[in-house]
């Protein structure tokens, strides 16, 4: 076809086509045929403009997914040539009136926002929201639709249309952002019922984690503490049951305080096992160090393994060990009496053995028998005429005689053996004694009560008072005094007020807590130290012990005898030191003791 058609002939000759074919003569058919008789390349316009569009569209629906999911749509729309449903897919992504921009009215947003984040809302600081919108805005930054509707959403969740009514508006919200915290506290606090924050779903996650973790750790490690005391473990496990359940700041700010004494507790039980701890292994020190220098008969000796056997089968409890250390000492401490009778025992027997070896050369001419020989011999030799039975007799006198000597000579040797073995036994007793000295003197428990010693109790008071400050909890101190012991001396007998004192000690050490800390502070008198008391409770515990003597007589020879006592007692004040805390209890006993006596009085507190 060299010669070009005119277009007017091409149309006639595409219609001729059109109706030879049969085809329909719709601008699709009548395009494809006009191209192959005019020869030109045939293109659907149709289909690149929809190529174009989809082309479009993806690439904004990197940032948008939006207008990722419109043109996978329309890709379909435009192959079925659905012209219709693809209009209706490109006006969906027109702006609306109402919504100008992306679905959002930005202008009156913005303006909403700025009104909402100067109105005080109940529970919402200001930073709180400037904190949440800032999060908003970094998450949706790519997708202005939705950052839109997030915002929108944020400032739903900051309540609003209840604003608060105690508070004011923009300098009321500027003095707000300085003191966020109190603001909050002060206002969940009066108003519970609006306590309830509204809270983002990350920040409700958040809260879910902390708590699950919180509960977690009481079960795991504040539970096991206290596994051997039903009751505390009750009381924990109500603790994780309220934890589990707490939704509002009152509700996390009472858990605190419970949980906060169960630590406390805690910490303390785990100190009173490490002190027994130590205790077992200085009694095992005591046990060894008694076995190797005591003088033990195999009984005695039985006797202290039976007494560690017995403490090892049983569950370790601080009193049983002090107990046990006590009973060892107590041993060691009757050994230590019986030193003095031995070392004069000795003594006589050396003086005795020494004279008598010194003097040993007299008395082995001086003897009885040997003086009956000699008269015997003297006898025999002025009777006699025979000289030969003369020189007999001599004979036998000048035998004798080196017999005797020999003999005085061998015990002469085994004194002077024995002497040495005095003098060696005597050696090792004062060595015996040293350590005994020693063992007295690094022990923290007074012998006679088994209460601490003072040095136990500058120990207990040192390690208390750090505690108390460390906790910011209070601790008492309650000082005893017998009332009229001299008189219980004096009429029953010095050793009958041992007994008095060590049945004092017992009934105080039954009634006091576990972490209380009961001292000999000397002579009558004894400490109180009360780890978490303040000054009312510790009163009301020592008048408790007061109760309790009444119904735990002493016995004397089978009579009762009732032991009372007069106390003060003193609250530590914050950072106060037991050189002022001691004169104040001593103050509050002399007041005691003033009054009648048999009486607890509170210190006062001093005007500074
Ligand atoms: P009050 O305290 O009520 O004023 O009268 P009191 O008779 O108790 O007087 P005070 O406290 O002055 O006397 C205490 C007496 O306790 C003096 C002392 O002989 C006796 N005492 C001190 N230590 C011991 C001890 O270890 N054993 C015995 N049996 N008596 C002791
Ligand atoms: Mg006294
Ligand atoms: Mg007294």
């Amino acid at each position: 076809m060299d010669k070009k058609l005119t277009p007017l002939e091409l149309a006639r000759q595409t219609l001729i086509q059109l109706s030879k074919s049969q085809s329909p003569p719709t601008p699709e058919n009548y395009r494809r045929v006009y191209d192959e008789i005019a020869g030109i390349k045939s293109v659907d316009n149709a289909e690149v403009l929809g190529k174009s569009l989809e082309k479009v569209l993806t690439e904004l629906g990197k940032d948008r997914p939006k207008y990722l999911a419109t043109s996978q749509k329309i890709a379909t729309f435009i192959k079925k040539r659905d012209a219709e449903s693809l209009e209706d897919q490109l006006r969906k992504l027109m702006p609306t009136s109402a919504n100008e921009a992306d679905g959002v009215n930005w202008p009156s947003l913005l303006r909403h926002l700025l009104k909402q984040l100067d109105v005080n809302h109940t529970g919402i600081t200001l930073s709180r929201k400037k904190e949440g919108l800032n999060r908003v805005i970094i998450n949706f930054a790519n997708d202005p639709s939705q950052l839109g509707e997030k915002i929108q959403a944020l400032i739903t969740s900051w309540g609003e249309g209840q604003p608060s009514t105690t508070a004011s508006s923009a300098t009321g919200s500027q003095t707000q952002s300085t003191t966020d915290i109190e603001t909050v506290t002060a206002t969940q606090k009066n108003s519970p019922a609006q306590a309830a924050v509204v809270l983002t779903e990350s920040e409700q996650a958040l809260t879910i984690a902390w708590r699950d973790l919180l509960t977690r750790a009481i079960k795991l490690v504040v539970l096991p503490q206290f596994s051997d005391i039903p009751a505390a473990s009750n009381k924990i496990e109500n603790v994780i049951r309220l934890a589990q359940a707490a939704n509002t700041v009152e509700e996390v700010n009472a858990l605190g305080e419970t949980l906060k004494s169960f630590i406390l507790r805690a910490e303390m039980r785990n100190d009173a096992q490490h002190r027994m701890q130590e205790s077992l292994v200085q009694m095992l020190r005591l046990l060894v160090s008694s076995m190797g220098e005591l003088t033990i008969e195999d009984k005695w000796l039985h006797g202290q393994i039976a007494i560690v056997q017995d403490i090892i089968s049983k569950p370790l409890d601080i009193d049983t060990v002090y107990n046990a250390e006590s009973s060892l000492k107590e041993l060691i401490y009757k050994q230590s009496n019986i030193k003095p009778g031995l070392v004069a025992a000795k003594e006589t027997l050396k003086g005795m053995m020494s004279s008598f070896v010194s003097g040993l050369a007299d008395i082995s001419r001086s003897t009885g028998t040997y003086q009956a020989k000699i008269n015997q011999y003297q006898a025999q030799i002025s009777e006699t005429e025979d000289i030969t039975q003369l020189n007999t007799i001599l004979q036998n006198l000048v035998g004798d005689i080196r017999e005797m000597n020999a003999d005085a000579q061998n015990s002469h040797n085994a004194f002077e053996e024995t002497q040495k073995k005095v003098e060696e036994a005597e050696k090792q007793i004062n060595e015996l004694s040293a350590k005994l000295d020693y063992i007295s003197e690094v022990a923290h428990q007074d012998f006679l009560t088994g209460a601490l010693n003072r040095r136990g109790m500058d120990d207990a008071i040192d390690r208390e008072f750090e505690r108390a400050d460390r906790h910011n909890t209070p601790i008492s101190l309650a000082m005893l005094d017998i009332d009229h012991f001299k008189k219980i001396n004096d009429t029953m007998g010095h050793s009958t007020g041992d007994t008095a004192l060590a049945h004092l000690a017992k009934v105080v050490k039954s009634i006091l807590r576990s972490t209380d800390v009961l001292a000999r502070y000397g002579g009558e008198e004894f400490v109180i130290l009360l780890p978490g008391s303040k000054q009312n409770d510790a009163v009301n515990v020592v008048t408790g012990i007061q109760r309790d003597l009444t119904k735990n007589f002493f016995l004397h020879n089978n009579e009762r005898v009732l032991i009372t006592f007069s106390a003060g007692v003193a609250e530590r004040l914050t950072g106060e030191n037991i050189d002022s805390v001691l004169p104040r209890a001593d103050a509050a006993l002399y007041i005691a003791k003033q009054s009648g006596r048999n009486r607890v009085v509170g210190a006062e507190i001093p005007t500074i």
